[in-house]
Protein backbone atom coordinates (compact mmCIF):
# COMPACT_ATOMS: atom_id res chain seq x y z
CA UNK A 1 0.00 0.00 0.00
CA UNK A 2 1.35 3.47 -0.91
CA UNK A 3 2.20 5.95 1.85
CA UNK A 4 -0.89 8.15 1.31
CA UNK A 5 -3.54 5.46 1.82
CA UNK A 6 -1.57 3.98 4.73
CA UNK A 7 -1.36 7.35 6.49
CA UNK A 8 -5.06 7.92 5.80
CA UNK A 9 -5.93 4.53 7.27
CA UNK A 10 -3.95 5.27 10.43
CA UNK A 11 -5.52 8.72 10.72
CA UNK A 12 -9.02 7.27 10.32
CA UNK A 13 -8.43 4.79 13.12
CA UNK A 14 -6.87 7.45 15.36
CA UNK A 15 -9.81 9.82 14.72
CA UNK A 16 -12.30 7.13 15.64
CA UNK A 17 -10.42 6.33 18.85
CA UNK A 18 -10.25 10.00 19.86
CA UNK A 19 -13.93 10.61 19.07
CA UNK A 20 -14.86 7.44 20.94
CA UNK A 21 -13.09 8.61 24.08
CA UNK A 22 -14.68 12.05 23.89
CA UNK A 23 -18.09 10.82 22.80
CA UNK A 24 -18.70 8.13 25.39
CA UNK A 25 -21.11 10.40 27.23
CA UNK A 26 -23.24 11.67 24.35
CA UNK A 27 -25.25 8.72 23.12
CA UNK A 28 -28.58 9.37 21.47
CA UNK A 29 -31.56 7.09 21.08
CA UNK A 30 -32.88 6.25 17.66
CA UNK A 31 -32.13 4.14 14.63
CA UNK A 32 -28.58 3.53 13.49
CA UNK A 33 -28.43 2.48 9.84
CA UNK A 34 -25.22 0.74 8.80
CA UNK A 35 -23.82 1.18 5.27
CA UNK A 36 -21.87 -1.66 3.71
CA UNK A 37 -20.54 -1.85 0.16
CA UNK A 38 -18.64 -4.86 -1.16
CA UNK A 39 -18.29 -7.89 1.11
CA UNK A 40 -15.47 -9.70 -0.63
CA UNK A 41 -12.01 -9.29 -2.10
CA UNK A 42 -12.52 -5.88 -3.74
CA UNK A 43 -9.63 -3.57 -2.90
CA UNK A 44 -11.32 -0.42 -1.62
CA UNK A 45 -11.62 1.46 1.69
CA UNK A 46 -15.29 0.63 1.86
CA UNK A 47 -14.81 -3.09 1.34
CA UNK A 48 -15.35 -5.43 4.29
CA UNK A 49 -14.01 -8.99 4.21
CA UNK A 50 -16.51 -11.87 4.51
CA UNK A 51 -14.85 -12.92 7.79
CA UNK A 52 -15.20 -9.45 9.32
CA UNK A 53 -18.76 -9.13 8.01
CA UNK A 54 -19.86 -12.43 9.55
CA UNK A 55 -18.27 -11.49 12.89
CA UNK A 56 -19.99 -8.07 12.86
CA UNK A 57 -23.41 -9.47 11.97
CA UNK A 58 -23.17 -12.26 14.54
CA UNK A 59 -22.28 -9.67 17.18
CA UNK A 60 -25.27 -7.56 16.11
CA UNK A 61 -27.63 -10.54 16.29
CA UNK A 62 -26.51 -11.27 19.83
CA UNK A 63 -26.22 -7.72 21.16
CA UNK A 64 -28.45 -5.32 19.23
CA UNK A 65 -32.06 -4.99 18.14
CA UNK A 66 -31.79 -5.40 14.38
CA UNK A 67 -34.68 -3.70 12.56
CA UNK A 68 -35.66 -3.26 8.92
CA UNK A 69 -34.94 0.01 7.14
CA UNK A 70 -38.70 0.62 6.99
CA UNK A 71 -38.88 0.38 10.80
CA UNK A 72 -35.92 2.77 11.05
CA UNK A 73 -37.75 5.24 8.78
CA UNK A 74 -40.87 4.84 10.93
CA UNK A 75 -38.93 5.98 14.01
CA UNK A 76 -38.16 2.66 15.71
CA UNK A 77 -35.03 2.28 17.77
CA UNK A 78 -32.50 -0.30 16.65
CA UNK A 79 -29.88 -1.07 14.04
CA UNK A 80 -30.69 -1.47 10.33
CA UNK A 81 -28.36 -3.01 7.74
CA UNK A 82 -27.92 -1.61 4.21
CA UNK A 83 -25.64 -2.25 1.23
CA UNK A 84 -24.85 0.24 -1.54
CA UNK A 85 -24.20 -0.31 -5.26
CA UNK A 86 -25.28 -3.96 -5.60
CA UNK A 87 -22.06 -5.99 -5.59
CA UNK A 88 -22.36 -9.65 -6.60
CA UNK A 89 -20.51 -10.61 -3.41
CA UNK A 90 -23.49 -9.32 -1.40
CA UNK A 91 -25.43 -12.30 -2.75
CA UNK A 92 -22.58 -14.78 -2.31
CA UNK A 93 -21.10 -13.63 1.01
CA UNK A 94 -23.59 -11.43 2.89
CA UNK A 95 -27.04 -12.88 2.17
CA UNK A 96 -26.30 -16.36 3.61
CA UNK A 97 -25.10 -14.83 6.91
CA UNK A 98 -28.18 -12.60 7.18
CA UNK A 99 -30.51 -15.41 6.19
CA UNK A 100 -29.08 -17.84 8.76
CA UNK A 101 -29.73 -15.27 11.48
CA UNK A 102 -33.08 -14.15 9.97
CA UNK A 103 -32.00 -10.51 9.87
CA UNK A 104 -33.57 -7.92 7.54
CA UNK A 105 -31.45 -5.78 5.23
CA UNK A 106 -31.80 -3.47 2.22
CA UNK A 107 -29.56 -3.46 -0.87
CA UNK A 108 -29.45 -0.31 -3.05
CA UNK A 109 -28.70 -1.04 -6.69
CA UNK A 110 -27.65 1.15 -9.62
CA UNK A 111 -30.12 -0.05 -12.21
CA UNK A 112 -28.12 1.12 -15.23
CA UNK A 113 -24.99 -0.72 -14.14
CA UNK A 114 -26.28 -4.19 -13.32
CA UNK A 115 -24.04 -6.96 -14.66
CA UNK A 116 -21.12 -4.51 -15.03
CA UNK A 117 -18.69 -2.85 -12.61
CA UNK A 118 -18.83 0.40 -10.62
CA UNK A 119 -15.55 1.86 -11.87
CA UNK A 120 -14.60 1.33 -15.52
CA UNK A 121 -11.57 -0.92 -15.90
CA UNK A 122 -12.22 -2.60 -12.57
CA UNK A 123 -11.59 -6.37 -12.38
CA UNK A 124 -15.02 -8.02 -12.57
CA UNK A 125 -13.64 -11.03 -10.68
CA UNK A 126 -13.77 -8.94 -7.49
CA UNK A 127 -15.84 -5.86 -8.39
CA UNK A 128 -18.77 -7.27 -10.37
CA UNK A 129 -22.25 -5.93 -9.80
CA UNK A 130 -25.18 -8.34 -9.76
CA UNK A 131 -27.12 -9.23 -12.88
CA UNK A 132 -30.91 -8.88 -12.70
CA UNK A 133 -31.19 -12.66 -12.14
CA UNK A 134 -28.87 -12.26 -9.15
CA UNK A 135 -30.88 -9.30 -7.85
CA UNK A 136 -33.99 -11.48 -8.00
CA UNK A 137 -32.11 -14.21 -6.10
CA UNK A 138 -31.11 -11.65 -3.46
CA UNK A 139 -34.73 -10.51 -3.14
CA UNK A 140 -35.83 -14.15 -2.86
CA UNK A 141 -33.29 -14.56 -0.03
CA UNK A 142 -35.23 -11.90 1.89
CA UNK A 143 -33.18 -8.78 1.15
CA UNK A 144 -35.22 -5.70 0.28
CA UNK A 145 -34.12 -4.01 -2.96
CA UNK A 146 -33.88 -0.21 -3.02
CA UNK A 147 -32.84 2.20 -5.78
CA UNK A 148 -29.51 4.03 -6.03
CA UNK A 149 -30.19 5.84 -9.35
CA UNK A 150 -29.31 4.56 -12.84
CA UNK A 151 -25.66 5.61 -13.16
CA UNK A 152 -24.52 6.81 -9.70
CA UNK A 153 -24.14 10.53 -10.49
CA UNK A 154 -23.63 13.42 -8.10
CA UNK A 155 -27.30 14.41 -8.27
CA UNK A 156 -26.62 17.95 -7.07
CA UNK A 157 -24.64 18.58 -10.27
CA UNK A 158 -27.57 17.67 -12.53
CA UNK A 159 -30.52 19.74 -13.72
CA UNK A 160 -34.09 18.79 -12.93
CA UNK A 161 -34.77 16.58 -15.98
CA UNK A 162 -31.58 14.54 -15.52
CA UNK A 163 -32.17 14.16 -11.79
CA UNK A 164 -35.77 13.04 -12.41
CA UNK A 165 -34.64 10.46 -14.97
CA UNK A 166 -32.00 9.00 -12.59
CA UNK A 167 -34.44 8.87 -9.66
CA UNK A 168 -37.69 7.82 -11.34
CA UNK A 169 -36.26 5.51 -14.01
CA UNK A 170 -34.39 3.42 -11.43
CA UNK A 171 -37.68 2.85 -9.56
CA UNK A 172 -39.43 1.94 -12.80
CA UNK A 173 -36.73 -0.60 -13.76
CA UNK A 174 -36.84 -2.29 -10.36
CA UNK A 175 -40.64 -2.51 -10.55
CA UNK A 176 -40.38 -3.97 -14.04
CA UNK A 177 -37.68 -6.52 -13.11
CA UNK A 178 -38.90 -7.54 -9.64
CA UNK A 179 -42.63 -7.03 -9.93
CA UNK A 180 -42.94 -4.44 -7.18
CA UNK A 181 -41.84 -0.84 -6.82
CA UNK A 182 -38.98 -0.06 -4.42
CA UNK A 183 -39.78 1.73 -1.15
CA UNK A 184 -36.25 2.95 -0.43
CA UNK A 185 -33.84 5.27 -2.21
CA UNK A 186 -30.18 6.03 -1.44
CA UNK A 187 -28.53 9.24 -2.71
CA UNK A 188 -25.24 8.33 -4.50
CA UNK A 189 -22.17 9.41 -2.47
CA UNK A 190 -24.72 10.82 -0.05
CA UNK A 191 -22.91 13.72 1.63
CA UNK A 192 -24.51 17.17 1.90
CA UNK A 193 -22.65 18.21 -1.25
CA UNK A 194 -24.00 15.32 -3.34
CA UNK A 195 -27.76 15.90 -3.29
CA UNK A 196 -29.97 18.96 -2.88
CA UNK A 197 -33.53 20.00 -2.10
CA UNK A 198 -34.55 19.22 -5.69
CA UNK A 199 -33.25 15.65 -5.31
CA UNK A 200 -35.33 15.17 -2.15
CA UNK A 201 -38.47 16.55 -3.83
CA UNK A 202 -38.01 14.32 -6.89
CA UNK A 203 -37.49 11.24 -4.68
CA UNK A 204 -40.80 12.00 -2.94
CA UNK A 205 -42.56 12.58 -6.26
CA UNK A 206 -41.22 9.29 -7.69
CA UNK A 207 -43.21 7.30 -5.14
CA UNK A 208 -40.52 6.14 -2.73
CA UNK A 209 -41.44 6.00 0.97
CA UNK A 210 -38.11 6.98 2.54
CA UNK A 211 -34.52 7.75 1.58
CA UNK A 212 -31.05 7.52 3.08
CA UNK A 213 -28.00 9.75 2.79
CA UNK A 214 -24.46 8.90 3.84
CA UNK A 215 -24.30 11.68 6.39
CA UNK A 216 -22.98 10.07 9.54
CA UNK A 217 -25.18 9.74 12.56
CA UNK A 218 -28.12 8.36 14.52
CA UNK A 219 -31.78 8.99 13.57
CA UNK A 220 -33.93 10.07 16.53
CA UNK A 221 -37.66 9.19 16.11
CA UNK A 222 -38.45 12.68 14.77
CA UNK A 223 -35.89 12.45 11.93
CA UNK A 224 -36.72 13.46 8.36
CA UNK A 225 -37.49 10.17 6.58
CA UNK A 226 -36.24 11.58 3.26
CA UNK A 227 -32.67 12.24 4.41
CA UNK A 228 -31.95 9.56 7.00
CA UNK A 229 -28.41 9.43 8.26
CA UNK A 230 -26.26 6.33 8.11
CA UNK A 231 -23.12 4.94 9.70
CA UNK A 232 -20.48 3.78 7.25
CA UNK A 233 -18.65 0.57 7.97
CA UNK A 234 -15.22 0.22 6.38
CA UNK A 235 -12.04 -1.80 6.42
CA UNK A 236 -10.46 0.30 9.19
CA UNK A 237 -13.14 -0.73 11.68
CA UNK A 238 -11.67 -3.02 14.30
CA UNK A 239 -14.20 -5.03 16.38
CA UNK A 240 -13.97 -2.33 19.08
CA UNK A 241 -14.64 0.48 16.60
CA UNK A 242 -17.56 -1.43 15.07
CA UNK A 243 -19.19 -1.90 18.46
CA UNK A 244 -18.54 1.75 19.37
CA UNK A 245 -20.32 2.83 16.16
CA UNK A 246 -23.30 0.57 16.87
CA UNK A 247 -23.80 1.67 20.48
CA UNK A 248 -23.38 5.35 19.61
CA UNK A 249 -19.98 6.05 21.12
CA UNK A 250 -18.87 7.43 17.75
CA UNK A 251 -21.98 9.55 17.06
CA UNK A 252 -19.75 12.62 17.20
CA UNK A 253 -18.25 11.53 13.84
CA UNK A 254 -21.31 13.38 12.48
CA UNK A 255 -19.12 16.47 12.80
CA UNK A 256 -17.20 15.16 9.78
CA UNK A 257 -20.32 15.84 7.70
CA UNK A 258 -20.53 19.50 8.66
CA UNK A 259 -19.25 21.96 6.02
CA UNK A 260 -16.10 22.44 8.14
CA UNK A 261 -15.57 18.68 8.47
CA UNK A 262 -15.98 18.17 4.71
CA UNK A 263 -13.46 20.95 4.00
CA UNK A 264 -11.00 19.39 6.45
CA UNK A 265 -11.36 15.96 4.85
CA UNK A 266 -10.85 17.34 1.33
CA UNK A 267 -7.79 19.26 2.58
CA UNK A 268 -6.39 16.11 4.17
CA UNK A 269 -6.97 14.04 1.05
CA UNK A 270 -5.28 16.71 -1.09
CA UNK A 271 -2.32 16.77 1.28
CA UNK A 272 -2.05 12.98 0.96
CA UNK A 273 -2.70 13.21 -2.82
CA UNK A 274 -5.67 10.84 -2.70
CA UNK A 275 -9.30 11.33 -3.46
ZN1 LIG B 1 -23.03 4.15 -4.11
Amino acid sequence: MAAGPRVKKLLKRATKRAVGMAGGFVRHVGARILTYHSVGARVHDMNVTPVDFAAQIEWLAANARVISLREAADGCEGVAITFDDGYRDNLANAAPVLRALRLPATCFICTGRMGGVMVSGEDPAVGALMTWDEVRALAAAGIDIGAHTMTHPHLSQLGEEDQRREIAESARMIAEQLGCAPEAFAYPYGSLADYNAMSVRLVREAGYRYAVSNRYGVNPPSSDRWTLRRIWIDNTDTPDIFRAKVVGQLDALALLDSPLGIALRYGLNRALRIR
